[in-house]
């Protein structure tokens, strides 16, 4: 159908030979911004690497780029996404407007997506979305889970995905499958490794992107794990993503309560309704004798709440199990037997209801 050519890495990398960025004149071979290249049945998905101070001038290039691996014998479908991982050069005036690859509506056939956010990192965030998405999929929904958490995308890893690449299919990224969920993270565009550092715009770009050219399908609900923060970055995409609600989770310090009252007022400035508010690492439950203590105190993310007149949906406790489950790729929820599957499972159906209402 395509011609008889198999398209080759070299190909590709040859054609990056040819193309210069505007302002040094440099090619991308030259200045080394390839940082994957996925070529699967003539599916090409190129990622490249550059300055984010340079983002929003280099859509041009992008879309040449583009051009050129089309025109190739033996393409079926090309995918050029840039991301940005070194610090700016530049100081942080760049258009948050522009840069916008194209178009096509911002996943169309999803009737719900919900953000799984946190006021700051480390407090489980990615965790807890990856075992409430399985959960909601338990209750007969369609579920996808979009990794957003550019600083350190970990869904490939909670579930079991790492070192795999989405395929391409008619010019649109075809997301994973993996316990009953679409899946898609920016970790299987990028070395897993790298510590990224990205600005506003350039996240909010990449994830309009991971919205509209992912092919979803139909979804009931797309949970979003937000990266962590409330800084510019995550206002922007709560202000530009159709978001239908906000699970905020918190651990019990003042400190991450503190965090939190932040993380629901940013969304409450746009105007998205807050489902709820998930306490994590609540207390620690002994797996010798069963004995489970308040460490960093009690009830108070439940506490903290009620005074903003915000749902409470679950406390989590802290429980190795669900460390090592994390670890393995396997979500805690998949063990019928376990108590946190039932915790989850009741934070799911909470979700659900405020859904539906
Ligand atoms: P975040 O997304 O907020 O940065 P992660 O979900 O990556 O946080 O979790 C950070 C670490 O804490 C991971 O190693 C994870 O397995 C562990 N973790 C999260 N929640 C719990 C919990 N309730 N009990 C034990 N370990 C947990």
């Amino acid at each position: 159908m395509f011609g008889s050519k198999k398209v080759k890495k070299q190909d590709i990398l040859d054609i990056l030979e040819t193309v210069r960025d505007p302002l040094t004149r440099k090619t991308i071979a030259e200045l080394n911004w390839v940082n994957g290249l996925v070529v699967q049945d003539g599916n090409v998905l190129l990622t490249l690497e550059v300055d984010p101070a340079q983002g929003a001038q280099l859509e041009e290039l992008r879309q040449e780029t583009e051009k050129k691996i089309q025109s190739l014998k033996g393409i079926a479908s090309v995918r050029v996404i840039l991301t940005a991982q070194k610090e700016p050069s530049l100081p942080s005036a760049a258009p948050k407007e522009k840069f916008v690859p194209n178009q096509r509506p911002l996943a169309p056939q999803v009737k719900n997506i919900i953000a799984v956010a946190s006021g700051k990192g480390g407090v489980g965030k990615s965790t807890i979305a990856v075992n409430i998405a399985v959960s909601l999929s338990k209750l007969g929904l369609k579920v996808g889970l979009l990794d957003a958490d550019i600083y350190g995308p970990s869904v490939p890893m909670l579930l079991g995905l790492r070192h795999q690449k989405p395929s391409m299919e008619d010019d649109y990224i075809i997301p994973l499958e993996a316990h009953g969920l679409r899946v898609m993270s920016m970790g299987f565009m990028v070395e897993e490794e790298a510590a990224m550092i990205w600005r506003g715009p350039m996240i909010q770009s990449a994830l309009q992107q991971m919205l509209r050219d992912v092919r979803w399908g139909e979804l009931d609900v797309l949970v979003i794990d937000m990266p962590p923060g409330t800084g510019d970055a995550q206002l922007t995409i709560a202000q530009k993503v159709p978001l239908k609600g906000a699970v905020i989770v918190s651990t019990p310090q003042d400190m991450a309560l503190l965090d939190t009252v932040k993380g629901v007022h940013m969304f409450q400035k746009v105007s998205v309704p807050i489902l709820g508010v998930i306490e994590n690492m609540s207390m620690f439950c002994c797996p010798n004798c069963g004995h489970s203590s308040s460490i960093f105190g009690e009830d108070g993310a439940r506490q903290r709440a009620m005074e903003m007149n915000v749902d409470f949906l679950g406390a989590i406790p802290l429980d190795p199990a669900l460390r090592r489950s994390a670890d393995e790729g396997k979500p805690i929820v998949n063990d019928a037997q376990h108590s946190l599957t039932l915790v989850f499972q009741e934070i799911a159906l909470s979700i659900q209801k405020r859904l539906d209402a």
